[in-house]
């Protein structure tokens, strides 16, 4: 009989850990936590992680099984990214060896061994200096610039969070470069998180030309290879800097000194499925863990690091002007209610694009709407294409053509003849990129328009093509969905049409607003941002909105403060804390009931929680099935997080029905 039981994390959703025998001819006393061992686990073979070696278990020992084999000599993990991991576990209530395995880059979840390759030998770090390569050619950092780099480096080694608003080009990011500059002296290693790597590639070419050190970036466009090779080099203190999407919150680092999230606002930095966590807050808390400093970068802040500000628990760094000679654009409302048959481009927007178009300069469109029309309508019977799967219209493609789910990705031919009526009265309505396209190319048949959506840019390569077409064309119209509102530096365009912007103004969801601004603001972020002055068209049917109107005339502060008094007054986040169980099951009422018993046990368990629903998700019906949602609301985090608990416990012991499929969305950013 063995004395010694492994106590394992393994990667099941099942929120315990399981115990399991050495093997005979292992000394369990020399094994260290925070190993990858391999064992059996009912038919399959699993990869999981040490947690504690332990004299005691509450399993018979004669149904404990022996490992199969201990993959790692060292911990796989850093201290501080195990512990990030048992925080994030208990905060958003996901089995802990889902965490640790999904910290993992895949192929070390498979087991393979955690080697780096030769090339980049550990020697390498020794001959490293944070050589800047023409410090001659860097400009001077104005006051603002200067006090912000100043502030974050005087604080010693310890946690901080700093909130950076700057205007877009601002210079955030040259603030940002000379603050890496002083830690990559001091021998420190610096993690940059960004939204959307594989959209900036400028970005990291600018990472890469100021500094001649090993920089990582970790994106969805490297091999399971590539990935495995940057975050050993990490771990191993050879890549003195990483800049990745939210999942790099994981990577451990020999000697980390600095977290920076730049455009902290950005919704990407939460997961939206599975492990459904956010990689500012886990940022936040990873830097805590390790007592460095973080710097939270935006145009834009969101208002939960605005309130954080203002409740002092960061320091406020701010660069109100652009950098260098160039000015913030002006912005005009252009009234679109009664202006039919334009094709989305309003005889204002036309002529300025012409004005602009003639100086060589180039225009951006910008329309969150892909596709050519987001309805096909029969005009005799007006039959609208559904989704078989979900409860949302058919997007109309032409190019392939196609009609489309954007939900669940179905794709359907178009039909010639009205499926309802069996007319030939079918008709596109409403406009996307594709169809703006199209009617701009009639417009200027001249001149290059350069379109950018999902749509086009999904094949590797295909968006470097098209920035570099960008960059080489004097005159152009870049005509695209938000992925052109996101960093892009085009030095050229000097005006921005918003040619709808009515989409975040009437939403259901309390953060549309939110939402709104920070968009029309990013995008208008794009223009003029060299020598040439810019201007900013939004074409809207509500010129008269008052958040509109705020925003464009007293700017984002004032917007942001007025969205804030606001979320006060309903107690909405960040004044009260949410989580939303949502559930999905072929029949409605399955879903319904599952969530109602949830709610019962609520109820009965906790007083100072509020839970309201189950109501209908976003989209009541999707890839056919049924979804409910049931909101919890709160004051304060530890009300919340006690109601959760405690339910979750409870419903560990019911038996929830296999037809229903359910998840817990701590802090959502989607209701
Ligand atoms: P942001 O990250 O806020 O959008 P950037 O750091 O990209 O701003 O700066 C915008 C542009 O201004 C870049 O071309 C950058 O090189 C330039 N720039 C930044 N700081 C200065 C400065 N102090 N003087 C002159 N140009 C600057
Ligand atoms: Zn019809
Ligand atoms: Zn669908």
């Amino acid at each position: 009989m063995s004395s010694y039981f492994l106590r394992i994390a393994l990667p099941t959703p099942l929120n315990r850990l399981f115990d399991y025998l050495p093997t005979a001819a292992l000394d369990p006393t020399g094994l260290v936590p925070g190993i990858r061992v391999q064992v059996p686990f009912q038919s399959r073979t699993l990869v999981g992680i040490l947690t504690a070696i332990v004299t005691e278990t509450a399993v018979a020992q004669t149904k404990l099984k022996p490992i199969i084999a201990v993959l790692d000599d060292q911990p796989i993990l850093s201290v501080d990214v195990y512990q990030l991991c048992q925080w994030a576990a208990n905060y958003y209530h996901y089995a802990l060896g889902e965490v640790l395995t999904s910290a993992l880059p895949v192929l070390l979840r498979k087991g393979k061994p955690a080697t780096l390759k030769q090339k980049s030998k550990t020697k390498k770090k020794l001959e490293i200096t944070a050589t800047i390569d023409d410090p001659a050619l860097l400009p001077t950092l104005n006051t603002a610039q200067q006090t912000a780099v100043t502030e974050v480096l005087n604080t010693k080694q310890s946690f901080q969070v700093f909130l950076l608003d700057g205007v877009t080009g601002s210079g955030k990011t040259e603030v940002y470069l000379r603050i890496i500059a002083e830690k990559l002296a001091q021998q420190l290693q610096v993690l940059v998180l960004v939204p959307e790597i594989s959209l900036t590639p400028q970005t990291i070419e600018r990472f890469r030309a100021r500094f001649s050190v090993p920089i990582v970036a970790l994106h969805s466009h490297l091999s399971e290879q590539q990935r495995l090779q940057g975050w050993l080099s990490a771990k191993l203190g050879i890549a003195q800097i990483v800049i990745g999407t939210r999942s790099a919150i994981f990577t451990p680092f020999a000697q980390l000194g600095l977290i920076i999230i730049d455009e902290e606002h950005d919704t990407s930095f939460k997961q939206q499925d599975r492990f459904r966590y956010h990689g500012r807050d886990l940022a936040i808390m990873r830097a805590s863990l390790t007592s460095i400093p973080i710097v939270l970068g935006s145009a834009t802040p969101s208002l939960e690091s605005l309130l954080n500000m203002q409740r002092q628990r960061s320091t406020y760094l701010s660069l109100p002007m652009r950098a260098g000679d160039a000015t913030l654009p002006t912005f005009q409302l252009v009234d679109v209610r009664r202006m039919t048959g334009t094709q989305g481009l309003s005889p204002i927007l036309l002529n300025a694009m012409h004005a602009h178009l003639s100086q060589q300069q180039q225009v951006m469109l910008f329309l969150n709407r892909r596709g050519y029309a987001p309805v096909l309508y029969c005009i005799t019977c007006h039959w609208t294409a559904k989704c078989q799967r979900c409860d949302t219209r058919m997007v109309f493609h032409k190019n392939p053509p196609r009609l489309h789910c954007h939900h669940c990705d179905a794709r359907t031919l178009i039909p010639t003849q009205c499926p309802q009526c069996s007319t030939n009265t079918l008709q596109p309505v409403g406009i996307g990129t594709q169809r703006l396209e199209q009617t701009l190319t009639q417009h200027f048949p001249n001149i290059p328009i350069i379109r950018l959506d999902r749509d086009n840019t999904q094949r590797k390569g295909a968006l470097q093509a098209l920035l570099m077409q960008i960059n080489q064309s004097p005159q152009a119209i870049l005509l695209g969905t938000q992925m052109l509102a996101k960093g892009h530096h085009f030095p050229r365009v000097t005006l921005v049409g918003v040619t709808d912007a009515d989409q975040g103004l009437f939403s259901a969801d309390f953060r549309a607003a939110e939402h709104m601004g920070q968009l029309l603001l990013q995008v208008a972020g794009r223009a003029g941002r060299a020598e040439k002055p810019g201007t900013v068209l939004i074409q809207t049917r509500h010129p008269e909105h008052p958040l509109l109107q705020l925003l464009l005339q007293q700017g984002y502060a004032a917007f942001a403060e007025t969205l804030l008094a606001e979320r006060k007054q309903f107690s909405l986040p960040p004044y009260a804390y949410f989580a939303i169980f949502r559930a999905e099951a072929a029949r409605e009422e399955q879903a319904v009931n599952f969530l109602m018993n949830i709610k019962r046990l609520s109820a009965d368990l906790v007083k100072t929680v509020h839970v309201s629903g189950p109501i209908p998700g976003f989209l009541p019906k999707r890839k056919g099935m049924h979804c409910q949602q049931l909101l919890i609301k709160a004051t304060q985090r530890s009300l919340l997080q006690d109601c959760l608990k405690a339910v979750l416990m409870q419903l560990e012991k019911l038996a929830v029905p296999t037809s229903v499929k359910w998840v817990l969305d701590v802090d959502p950013i989607e209701l």
